[in-house]
């Protein structure tokens, strides 16, 4: 796929005049009723790309009213599992099939490195469907174990409406994390994209037309989060309201549960990942290497990156140089060049609170290693260099927020007890991995680690098979796999005389 044609294709394809973007509600554009938009900016070189859709309650409304119109006419929630399975499946082929086109229009609305995004992107969001497509029809209820002169049913139902709200770092692939589970048991779905990444979900809310989803079972509400986000959160009308995002709004989405009609609300929040490397990690290079991009793909805006390095102090010189090297020497740039290793920050006030980040850093007393900086200013965009700070203590700011940048933080320990406590002190609990070849310690460590993922010599890596969800005030809740199906269903018990 990689080749000096594909770069050719994505030259042509980063011109693409991008028209006005409205709603997509009911199978059809449709600006919003006030006709407010949003200027979507580039990162890539600060220009104005294109504008979208500001929803507004009424918008919202409408949205949420088809949507339940959808659930209601059964056309879809009561369509035969295999006919479900057979749009999920056509939808995966349609992602597959544009998948350049796609990754590339994410990439101009949101700034991921191209080579990481056509996996990422399209890539991971068509197997999302058909991971979802292939588990729909094998799903079974259940039957109780009762007294004989009973038969107890457990029927799995859709829940009607869900409302997805998700971020800017991977629209596509967590998009489809939501969407897919959701329609695949028969729900209809508002989804609602970030304001600086919703190109790619316009995109996919036609290519789901395309597949032949019918009319109103998928609706795309862009805008800003604080008036469509808000009124998808306090509508009466919605059953479940799934998320991935900052802990910030996670606490308003459910307070605006409590204030109106008690929605489901699933979480999928921040971390401060611990990438924890013990002298007798099986490759130091390696584990160098890997730690490097643990942090710095798509310029450490990565909800499970390795932001936290744990060392043993005996090899944290050693170490702390072999990855102060590589990220020194990643190709930072254009996000839509092939050989870019960490393409743009997603927006100028992104950027802007890395930089203070890294000011803060340095004056609480850790040590800048490498990086640091924005460059590549002439082109108008928003880059910055892999940044890494030694000497970081676990009651430093770096230690405790999460940055959402290239960013490391290093933190030296003494030994395992050491490396767990610090490790745990911190309210998230999303991802973490740990290097090592004592096979007892690693699954020490497993266990001792409180995350939704603990790696072993690596960092990174997952498919739809397993979940992903967090643990403390990471959130609730997992996507992927079979367990996010009970996001999305209901149990219902039917108890019979016999
Ligand atoms: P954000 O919380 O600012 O925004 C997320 C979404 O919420 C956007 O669509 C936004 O418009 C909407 N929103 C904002 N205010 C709202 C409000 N008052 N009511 C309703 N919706 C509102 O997060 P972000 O900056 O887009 O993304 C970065 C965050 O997402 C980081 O904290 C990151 O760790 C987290 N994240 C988590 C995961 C995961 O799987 N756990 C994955 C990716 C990102």
């Amino acid at each position: 796929m990689v080749s000096a044609s594909t770069q050719e294709s994505i030259d042509a394809l980063r011109l693409n005049p991008i028209p006005r973007q409205g709603l997509f509600i009911g199978g059809k554009w449709q600006d919003a009723e006030r006709g407010e938009t949003l200027e979507v900016v580039s990162p890539i070189n600060g220009q104005p790309l294109t504008s979208i859709a500001a929803a507004g309650a009424a918008d919202v409304n409408a949205a949420v009213k088809v949507a339940r119109t959808a659930y209601e006419d059964g056309g879809w929630s009561r369509a035969a599992p295999s006919e479900r399975k057979k749009v999920l499946h056509l939808i995966a082929d349609l992602l597959e099939k544009y998948a350049l086109e796609l990754a590339v229009l994410g990439v101009r609305d949101n700034g991921t490195e191209i080579s990481m995004a056509l996996k990422a992107e399209p890539g991971s969001a068509a197997g999302t469907f058909r991971y979802y497509a292939e588990a729909v029809d094998k799903v079974y209820g259940e039957i109780a174990p009762t007294v004989q002169n009973v038969l107890g049913l457990i029927h799995r139902e859709p829940v009607g409406v869900i409302a997805a709200i998700v971020p800017w770092n991977f629209p596509l692939m967590i998009g489809a994390w939501k969407i897919a589970p959701a329609l695949a048991v028969g729900n209809s779905v508002v989804l609602k994209p970030a304001e600086t990444a919703s190109l790619s979900l316009l995109r996919l809310a036609e290519i789901c037309a395309e597949a032949g989803l019918p009319e109103g079972v998928l609706n795309v509400v862009t805008g800003r989060g604080a008036i469509t986000g808000e009124a998808l959160g306090l509508h009466m009308d919605i059953d479940v309201l799934a998320f991935t995002g900052s802990g910030g709004v996670g606490r308003r989405l459910l307070e605006y549960s409590a204030r109106s009609n008690l929605k489901r609300v699933y979480l999928e929040l921040g971390g401060k990942s611990p990438n924890i490397v013990f002298a007798d990690a099986p490759n130091l290079d390696q584990a160098a290497k890997v730690s490097a991009h643990g942090i710095f793909r798509n310029s450490g805006q990565v909800c499970v990156a390795g932001s936290r390095l744990l060392v043993e102090r005996s090899i944290q010189e050693e170490f702390v140089e072999k990855v102060a090297t590589i990220a020194s020497k990643l190709k930072v740039g254009d996000p839509l060049d092939l050989t870019t290793e960490a393409g743009a920050i997603n927006s100028l006030e992104q950027l802007t609170k890395n930089l203070a980040h890294v000011e803060k850093a340095g004056v609480e007393g850790a040590n800048l290693k490498t990086g640091g900086k924005r460059i590549l200013q002439d082109t108008g965009g928003f880059y910055m260099t892999p940044t890494i700070f030694d000497a970081v203590r676990p009651e430093m700011t770096l230690a405790r927020d999460e940055v959402f940048g290239p960013i490391l933080g290093v933190i030296p320990f003494d030994d395992e007890p050491d490396a767990v406590r610090i490790a745990n002190a911190t309210p998230y609990g999303l991802a973490s991995a740990v290097w090592t070849s004592d096979l007892s310690r690693a699954h020490r460590m497993v266990r001792a680690i409180k995350a939704g993922v603990v790696h072993v010599n690596t960092y990174g890596g997952a498919d739809s098979t397993v979940p992903l969800g967090g643990v403390k005030q990471s959130g609730n809740g997992y996507d992927k796999s079979l367990h996010a199906l009970h996001k999305y269903t209901d149990l219902k018990t039917a108890w019979i005389q016999l």
